[in-house]
């Protein structure tokens, strides 16, 4: 077996698995840096990458009550500047008045354990539940490819599991829980997604089979994708021998993951389910 006992598995992790086992292996089992940039040109990524932690941090200082004057003096670059000025004026408005942001849930699947990190959880006890994850893609995905992805699955999933205590204590209920991409460039067009029994149980079988999958998997069997459009952006294409140069990310930037996280043990303030 080649993963290790107490392996974290994060909807990251698991969208480079079914992306590419190979890429899943690098990363996550040899922990392999390599120095590709994953995409072009190299500076302005890293300086959009950069941007998107400085907005994340604005919005949760003032989730934190930060005062807003103060903050926005820290918004001073004009694409910055715009972001904030869309958040204070077009963030969704409906969301219950407990907020929990940045949180970490975590559970345990077999013998490893599901982690996610949410940017937002906003609470109404017994009653919402509400998932906010704030993106600031320069093009607007389609709600088809959001809905594909590992984290409108992963998300939900884990806080029907490891949310009671957010929920007053009380189990959460599927129907309570919804999620909600917003978007820093489109304000006026989030992409809302509800959750149900229906969905947490065809969430639960496919996630747990594909972490069976992964944990039984052969060290061999981390196959390169036959896909070759997924090795645009990897850092692993000259070790592959998939190409030298990273495409561009203005066409697609939105493919590229802003979202990983460091899922470091230590961090306090993970929440273990009880099952
Ligand atoms: S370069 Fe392609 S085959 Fe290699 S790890 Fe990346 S996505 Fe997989």
């Amino acid at each position: 077996m080649a993963l290790p006992d107490g392996f974290q598995f994060s909807q990251a992790s698991l969208q480079d698995y079914v992306e590419c086992r190979r890429r899943f292996q690098l990363r996550y089992l040899h922990h392999l840096a390599w120095p590709a940039v994953e995409a072009e040109p190299a500076l302005e990524y890293e300086r959009c990458l950069r941007q998107g932690e400085a907005f994340h941090r604005l919005i949760h200082q003032h989730l934190l009550n930060f005062p807003s004057a103060q903050l926005s003096s820290m918004a001073a670059d004009a694409e910055l500047g715009r972001w904030w000025h869309h958040y204070l004026t077009g963030a969704p408005a409906d969301l219950p008045d407990l907020r929990y942001p940045e949180v970490i849930l975590s559970a345990p699947i077999y013998s490893h354990r599901l982690v996610a990190k949410y940017d937002l959880i906003a609470v109404e006890p017994g009653e919402r539940m509400v998932i906010v994850d704030w993106k600031t893609y320069r093009r607007r995905p389609p709600r088809e490819w959001l809905a594909r992805r590992l984290q409108t699955q992963v998300y939900p999933y884990l806080l029907v599991l490891a949310g009671f205590h957010l929920n007053g204590g009380q189990p959460v209920q599927p129907e309570q829980v919804e999620m909600i991409y917003w978007f820093a460039e489109f304000p006026q067009a989030p992409e809302r997604f509800a959750y149900s029994s229906t969905q947490h149980r065809r969430d639960g079988d496919y996630l747990t089979g594909l972490i069976h999958e992964i944990a039984g998997l052969a060290e061999d069997h981390f196959t390169l994708t036959d896909d070759r459009r997924r090795c645009r952006y990897c850092p692993y294409r000259s070790l592959c021998r998939r190409g030298i140069r990273a495409d561009s990310f203005d066409e697609t930037d939105y493919e590229i993951r802003l979202e990983d996280f460091d899922l470091s043990p230590e961090l306090e303030f993970i929440t273990e389910a009880v099952l």
